[in-house]
């Protein structure tokens, strides 16, 4: 039985008719970019995550973008991310024309804290963007306890993390404004490319729907240099319907973690995701540390089992931010992260088999 990373035709297979009864429905009418079924979409997602306004974008990356380039703040100052997550985090600050400035994270929950976030602080701090890094809340009370005390825009990277929440509220609802992916390997994914931005601040809101199109709310009149990054009719559609089944893919992620826990729980060789109290981790990734990480992913993938390394190299040390002066061994948890960390297929129509199939070929390995 081979077991790949993630299967999108499984869950094409279980909603087809939905799926493609909505893509005709765009079809006929031939609204292709922003429109109705988008509109729909933003309301649809509004509701389910409980936040004042949603406005749709091309991608995951530019509803980090466009928030970023709404703030009021001198050009060239800090913004402070993680040091481990998706180069999108970082890539969006640099492309709104502030500083990146990494920070660490919590080694157990992957995941920016006040601490981690205060360690890095500087004088030209603006903004700071927690992470919900692989599907679980980054502790929001406490991150937004010190940037209002220090007077910082918060802006959460939730494209792994709908439908996340914690005691602190609902994932991307909780800081100033929230970024969303429906990139097709998320938990709500598109067939293509697409993002939304959250916020409870109707001016910002307002901003978001101009920057979107170019700066403007009337055609041929520009208030503010925006961009082209509209969202189209076609994927609106799509994610109108799979979020209808969103929760219930949730719930299967968290059946297969939880397999996976006790098939594994007894090997002291792998530390299984720690999921903080009273945490809903909806699980885009299920990621462990293990030592020999490389040598049980060629064994894996021997056996027909796909994994993922989410990530590799340290945002510090990437060769494109080299001139921001990142050396080896200034952000530790996460250096070490990227030699240890392994993500485990953990998708909703995996199945107790393919669960028991992987933890059997990781036991074998440290056996
Ligand atoms: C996927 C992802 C993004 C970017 O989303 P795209 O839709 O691929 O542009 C940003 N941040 C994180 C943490 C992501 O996982």
């Amino acid at each position: 039985m081979t077991v790949p990373l993630l299967d999108l035709t499984a869950q094409y297979r279980s909603i087809k008719p939905e799926l493609d009864d909505a893509l005709r429905t765009v079809i006929e009418t031939q609204r292709f970019v922003l429109g109705p079924e988008v509109e729909g979409l933003e309301s649809e997602i509004a509701s389910y995550l409980g936040s004042a306004h949603a406005v749709g974008c091309a991608s995951g990356t530019d509803a980090l973008l466009l928030p970023l380039k709404a703030l009021s703040a001198a050009p060239g100052s800090d913004v402070i991310v993680p040091s481990f997550t998706f180069f999108a985090t970082a890539g969006a600050v640099w492309n709104a024309g502030f500083r990146p400035v990494f920070c660490d994270v919590d080694p157990d929950t992957f995941n920016v804290t006040a601490g981690t976030l205060e360690a890095a602080w500087t004088e030209a701090t603006v903004a700071v963007v927690p992470v919900h890094l692989f599907g679980q809340m980054a502790p929001m009370g406490e991150i937004l306890e010190l940037a209002r005390s220090r007077g910082a825009f918060v802006l959460e990277d939730a494209a792994q993390a709908i439908g996340a929440r914690s005691a602190d509220g609902v994932a991307g609802t909780v800081g100033d404004a929230g970024a969303f992916s429906f990139f097709p390997t998320k938990n709500l994914g598109g067939f293509g490319d697409g993002g939304i931005v959250t916020t409870n601040d109707a001016e910002l809101a307002e901003k978001l729907v101009k920057l979107r199109v170019h700066g403007g709310r009337q055609m041929y009149h520009h208030e503010m240099v925006g961009t082209n990054s509209r969202l189209d009719a076609l994927q609106a559609a799509i994610l109108r319907v799979k979020l209808r089944h969103l929760d219930d893919w949730a719930d299967a992620r968290q059946a297969n973690a939880r397999l996976y826990a006790q098939l594994l729980g007894d090997l002291d060789m792998v530390r299984l995701p720690h999921v903080a109290e009273g945490s809903h981790h909806v699980y885009n990734q299920f990621t462990v540390r293990v030592p020999r990480r490389d040598d049980l992913r060629e064994h894996l993938g021997a056996r027909g089992i796909g994994s993922g390394v989410y990530y590799p190299v340290p945002l510090h040390l990437q060769e494109c931010f080299h001139a921001l002066g990142g050396k080896e061994g200034d952000i530790p948890a996460t250096e070490t992260l990227c030699q240890e960390v392994v993500s485990l297929p953990i998708y909703p129509e995996l199945g107790e088999e393919r669960v028991a199939e992987v933890a059997d070929a990781v036991r074998a390995f440290y056996r």
